[in-house]
C-alpha cells in the first residue's frame, strides 16, 4: 500500500494522444504523436495489481481519441470488469473509422469488453472537423448493443447560454 493513495477510488487511462480530431477547445495538445499508445498488457497487469490493495469503484478510458487503438481500450476494460471494478467507461468522439464494418466490429469489441458507460463527445466543436455520419453511425452500433451511451457536449459559457455554438451543438444533438 502507498501511504499517499489512502483513498483511492478510480483510475483513468490516457490511452493515447493521437487524435481524428482537431478541436479548438482541446486541451492535449497538437496530437502530433505518431501511433503511440499505452501497451495494454502492461495496463491490465497494473490493473489486477492495484485492486488487490484498493476497493476501486471506476474506471475510465479517453484520449486523445482511444478508438485509434480498441484492442488496447478492450483489455484494459476486460481486465476492470475481471477485477470487480462496478464503473468502467470510455470517452470517444465516435471516429476512428470510415468503414460500417469496422465500425460494428469495434462496436461489438467494447461490448464484449464489459464497457458499461460510453461518453460521446458531439458538439459545434468536436464537428469542425469530426464528421457527424460515422459517429451517428457509431453511437447507433453501441445504442443497439445494450451498453448505456450518453452524449457529452462541451458548452460555450453554459447550456443555457445562447450562442452560435450552442446553436450548432443544439441542432447536432437533435
Ligand atoms: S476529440 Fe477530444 S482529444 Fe481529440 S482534439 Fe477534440 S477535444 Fe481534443
Amino acid at each position: 500500500m502507498n501511504e499517499y493513495l489512502n483513498n483511492l477510488k478510480r483510475i483513468e487511462f490516457v490511452v493515447t494522444m493521437g487524435c481524428t480530431g482537431r478541436c479548438k477547445h482541446c486541451s492535449e495538445g497538437s496530437h502530433n504523436f505518431g501511433g503511440e499508445h499505452i501497451d495494454g498488457d502492461i495496463a491490465a497487469k497494473a490493473i489486477a495489481e492495484v485492486c488487490m490493495y484498493y476497493d476501486i469503484e471506476s474506471l475510465m478510458t479517453f484520449g486523445g481519441e482511444p478508438l485509434l487503438y480498441p484492442d488496447t481500450v478492450c483489455c484494459i476494460h476486460r481486465a476492470a470488469a475481471l477485477a470487480g471494478i462496478p464503473e468502467r467507461e470510455l470517452i470517444t468522439n465516435g471516429f476512428f473509422s470510415r468503414n460500417s464494418g469496422k465500425i460494428k466490429e469495434v462496436a461489438d469489441m467494447i461490448t464484449e469488453s464489459g464497457v458499461n458507460r460510453l461518453l460521446l463527445s458531439v458538439d459545434a466543436f468536436h464537428q469542425e472537423t469530426i464528421p457527424i455520419e460515422p459517429v451517428e453511425f457509431f453511437a447507433d452500433c453501441i445504442k443497439s448493443s445494450g451498453v448505456h451511451i450518453e452524449l457529452s457536449p462541451a458548452w460555450l459559457v453554459s447550456t443555457e447560454s445562447d450562442n452560435p455554438y450552442n446553436t450548432k451543438t443544439r441542432k447536432l444533438l437533435e
